[in-house]
């Protein structure tokens, strides 16, 4: 059974509101394999068909565009869905689909160790290709200098992922056995004997709910409002503007002081009047004359700058006076944390009090070996998506090399 989370709408269709470059892209649909313009009727009726078909994806060449929902339709027989009930064996077992878990079948698929990746289907609510699907134009990623949009270049991954002979499954694995060789992993339809199994199911980050905070014709999200401000600080749309980050961690010291290169001050939304970043973090935030904090306060709605479709202020509530006040900013960053896809896992390997997977330094090796982790579901400090590629690389090539020591790669294990 395939995972019956519907999508998301702006995870499949998004609105392409977020103005990173200086020509803001109209809004309008997207299709999941990133063709613009086609109906949002035609694209949830392909999404349909997939779910009640099973969502099985096995494509042997990618001499075109390959995103599951859109290749289904036209490229799944019924020979497919018939071996889509078999278990199935192999050396590599990949389970995610953003920049690692591509950039890791690339590197296996090539070394001939034919491995299988479950994609997932809207798992964690994230539609497969991952994190990247979800923003408009990605400009930091190296070797596309006038930027590249999330979708087309998870799009291009993926496309390379089957060029070499990935077989890739859209479905989400729902729990692993580890416990003795070869590993299981377990999707609703299916049973995967794995000599060896890299994860790379990525972390998503959280967001607070309030009016105008989504996305839609009332709200700013990819409008001004983000969760990422290495990727989007340096938009056009923030420069020498007001900026506001909420939270009290690490990481809103940290998005805090990377704004103040480009905006003209940043405000620091904390529910409380104690932060929980550590004394180092909270120094280099709080010494910097453009950072100015606003204690005991909540966001309780944005507002778009008069007939634009981008942020133009907050109401914030303080929580102790219960005055609501107006604050003028043009962009919004939740710096409240991320939350790794780890659940599945069942605590068969070691995680971190933050739930991310450990591994052991300068390698991607878990805490079972044959198991290795990559991407932000492992790293919790980087997270983008050129890091996360690269760890994608390097837990292909430890898999390979741990085969390699078993014997996997001569034939005599699967
Ligand atoms: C809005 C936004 C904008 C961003 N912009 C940039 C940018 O401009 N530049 C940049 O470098 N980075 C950017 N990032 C960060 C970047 O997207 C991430 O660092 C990167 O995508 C992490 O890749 P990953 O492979 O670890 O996992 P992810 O991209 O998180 O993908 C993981 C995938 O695994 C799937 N999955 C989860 N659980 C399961 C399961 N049990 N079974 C099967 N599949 C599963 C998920 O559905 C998801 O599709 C942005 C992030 C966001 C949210």
């Amino acid at each position: 059974m395939e995972n019956e989370t519907l999508p998301s709408r702006h995870t499949l269709n998004p609105s392409f509101h977020k103005t990173k470059s200086k020509d803001r892209v109209p809004s309008r649909a997207i299709s999941h394999n990133g063709s613009y313009n086609r109906s949002r009727v035609g694209i949830n009726r392909v999404l349909s068909l997939l779910k009640k078909a099973g969502s099985f994806v096995r494509l042997g060449s990618a001499s075109h565009s390959t995103v599951a929902a859109s290749s289904f339709s036209s490229k799944t027989s019924s020979s497919d869905l018939a071996s889509a009930v078999d278990d199935l064996k192999t050396k590599l077992c990949i389970i995610g689909s953003g920049p690692a878990a591509h950039t890791a079948a690339i590197y296996a698929a090539r070394a001939e160790l034919k491995p299988i990746l479950f994609q997932g289907w809207m798992a964690n609510d994230v539609a497969p290709g991952g994190q990247l699907t979800t923003t408009t134009v990605v400009e930091n990623f190296p070797g596309f200098p006038e930027g590249i949009m999330g979708m087309e270049l998870m799009e291009r991954c993926r496309d390379q992922s089957l060029r070499f002979g990935t077989r890739i499954f859209t479905e989400t694995v729902s729990s692993v056995d580890f416990s003795a060789t070869p590993f299981k992993v377990l999707t609703d339809s299916r049973v995967v004997l794995a000599d060896s199994v890299i994860v790379a199911t990525g972390a998503v980050a959280k967001r607070l709910s309030f009016p105008g905070s989504g996305e839609g014709k009332d709200g700013f999200w990819n409008c001004g409002i983000s969760t990422c401000a290495v990727c989007d600080g340096a938009a056009p749309i923030f420069r020498n503007k007001p900026l506001a980050v909420i939270g009290g961690g690490d990481t809103a010291m940290e998005e805090a002081n990377f704004l103040t290169k480009y905006a003209s001050e940043v405000f620091i939304i904390h529910r409380r009047d104690v932060f929980r970043a550590s004394m180092a973090m909270q120094k280099l935030a709080l010494s910097n004359p453009k950072i100015r904090v606003i204690n005991n306060s909540v966001v309780v709605e944005a507002y778009g700058d008069g007939d634009k479709r981008v942020l133009g202020g907050l109401k914030i509530k303080n929580v102790v006076t219960e005055e609501v006040s107006d604050l003028k900013v043009s962009g919004l960053f939740f710096a409240i944390g991320h939350e790794p896809a780890t659940k599945f896992l069942g605590g068969q390997l070691e995680l971190d009090p933050d739930g991310y997977i450990v591994t052991k330094q300068g390698t991607t090796q878990t805490s079972v070996r044959g198991v290795f982790a990559a991407g932000d579901v492992q790293d919790k400090k980087y997270r983008q998506a050129v890091t996360a590629a690269g760890t994608g690389c390097m837990a292909a090539l430890d898999a390979e090399h741990y085969l390699q020591g078993i014997g996997s790669l001569e034939g005599k294990s699967s």
